[in-house]
This record gives structure tokens, C-alpha cells and sequence, in this order.
């Protein structure tokens, strides 16, 4: 995929412009980077959201706010088969970090239907402090832009942008990612966060992974049962470290600002889904 700079995207004629709304943070604001910095491009720009079917409720309430911010509208590509027609194709192999063909189907192909074979400039929000390529096209017709690289913007300057503006999105409290409730990329704690405050998508992911095929799991070797055993004992462990420590209540918000975990190396190919 050839990467442009801002200026040679801008002079590009017969070309769409399409920037991917994950329901994360980085193409979030980068949207409103756009909106707001390069109001010539966000007047061209399509907006979407591939819409996998799995999404947690949070992320439709936050590309509602994001839709009012931008002042236009967030084209939703949602599909007529979910992520069971997709598990059957595979024979009911649960996808992984290595096999990840949910990625493919359920957020790449949506995406190569919507631009065709147009001539496409793909807005994406890596930022300048990243080290990861994101999803990347064999298709000739697409060209991708990086504004935040380009213009030296870090994570703490995302941070701000949201919080000035739409705010950062409500699941950020106790997850680190957007993407399907049953993302494996989940850590253990974010599994029991999603018990607590979904049970029943919790429910759902349990029943997936039973009916799996060859005893698969989300997360290698443990069962999710085994996967919230080990996350309350943790959490407890923590919160008498956190008693004996007498650490001062901090904002979720500040919290997550310097946790980077979010920004995992190896789930690089996930950027599509999470950005
Ligand atoms: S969010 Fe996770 S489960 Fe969903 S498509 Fe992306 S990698 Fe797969």
C-alpha cells in the first residue's frame, strides 16, 4: 500500500477519501484531528464503522457522540452473517492471535466491498509514537495517509483531544481496547470486567468456547472459568498491595492515559479493529 502525506492526498482528484472509525481512540481522534485541523479533507472524507455483530453496547453510544461531534455521518457496514455463520466455516475453530481469520471476514472483506475497486486514500491514526504498521491493503487502488505521524502526534495529545471533545469512550474503564466482546486479545482482568458488566456476552463466550471445536479456547490453555478464577485472585492480591501501599484514588481516565498496554506490539494486525 503506497503512503502519501496530507498535502499529496489533498490534491488527489477522482479519489475517495475513507477514514475507519474503530470505536477506539486513536481513529476517534483522528477524526476529529481531521475535523478540526483540515476542514478541506473532512469535507471529503466517508466515515465508517465496520460493524462485526459483536460490538459492546459502549461503542454504539460513543460513534453516536463522535457522529454529533463530527457533524456527519458514520456509514455503519454491518453484515447479514455474524460471527457463528463465520466459526462454522471454520469448522468451529475459535480464532487467535495466529489464526486470526475474524479479522479477515469480519472487518477486512466488509471494508474491501465498501471501497471496491475506487481509488482510495485511507486516513489511519497510528500515531507518532507507534511502532506498528496496522492493517495493511494489497489491494493497488488503496493509499494510505498517517496524519498523526506526520504532524508528531503522540498518545497524551489523543488523550486530550477526546477528553476536550467527546470524552473517552466508557469501556476504556475497564478495558484497554475496542473490538468484539470476545476479543482473545483481552488480559484476564478485562475477561472479568466483561463478566461484571456484560454477563450475558460473558455467557455467550463461555458457550462459544464449549461448543468449540477440539476443546479450543479463547485464551491459550484455560478455560474462561479458569481465566476469572485466576483474575479475582489477582484482583484481591492487588488490592492489598494497593491497601499497603495506601495508593491515592486515581480518575479511570488518568489511569488508562499512562497504562500502555493498549499499545501491544504483538497485536499489531489489530489495529484494524482497534485504533
Ligand atoms: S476485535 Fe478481536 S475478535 Fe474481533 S475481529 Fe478483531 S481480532 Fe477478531
Amino acid at each position: 500500500m503506497a503512503k502519501l502525506t496530507m498535502r499529496e492526498a489533498t490534491k488527489l482528484k477522482n479519489t475517495r477519501h475513507v477514514l475507519g472509525i474503530s470505536g477506539g481512540k486513536d481513529s476517534a481522534a483522528l477524526a476529529i484531528y481531521i475535523r478540526d485541523t483540515y476542514p478541506e479533507i473532512h469535507e471529503k472524507i466517508e466515515y465508517f464503522f465496520t460493524d462485526t455483530g459483536a460490538e459492546l453496547e459502549e461503542v454504539y453510544d460513543f460513534l453516536d457522540k463522535l457522529e454529533a461531534y463530527l457533524g456527519k455521518k458514520i456509514e455503519r457496514l454491518t453484515q447479514e452473517r455474524g460471527f457463528e455463520h463465520f466459526l462454522t466455516m471454520h469448522n468451529d475453530y475459535l480464532p487467535s492471535p495466529r489464526q486470526r481469520w475474524c479479522t479477515l471476514m469480519m472487518k477486512i472483506k466488509p471494508f474491501e466491498a465498501f471501497v471496491k475497486d475506487d481509488p482510495v486514500v485511507t486516513y489511519v491514526g497510528i500515531r507518532a509514537d507507534e511502532n506498528r504498521e496496522g492493517y495493511v491493503s494489497q489491494k493497488p487502488t488503496i493509499q494510505a495517509v498517517f496524519p498523526f505521524i506526520e504532524d508528531g502526534l503522540v498518545r497524551d495529545d489523543i488523550f486530550q483531544m477526546l477528553e476536550d471533545t467527546v470524552g473517552i469512550p466508557d469501556y476504556y474503564e475497564w478495558r484497554s481496547r475496542s473490538g468484539c466482546y470476545f476479543c482473545f486479545f483481552q488480559r484476564q482482568d478485562e475477561w472479568l470486567g466483561l463478566k461484571r458488566r456484560h454477563p450475558e456476552l460473558f455467557e455467550k463466550a463461555v458457550k462459544i468456547e464449549k461448543e468449540s471445536g477440539q476443546g479450543y479456547t479463547w485464551v491459550q490453555d484455560r478455560t474462561l472459568e479458569q481465566v476469572i478464577e485466576r483474575a479475582e485472585e489477582r484482583e484481591k492480591e492487588d488490592k492489598v498491595k494497593c491497601l499497603k501501599n495506601k495508593q491515592a484514588s486515581v480518575r479511570w481516565q488518568d489511569k488508562i492515559r499512562y497504562d500502555e498496554d493498549d499499545d501491544d506490539p504483538e497485536d499489531q494486525a489489530c489495529v484494524i479493529c482497534s485504533l
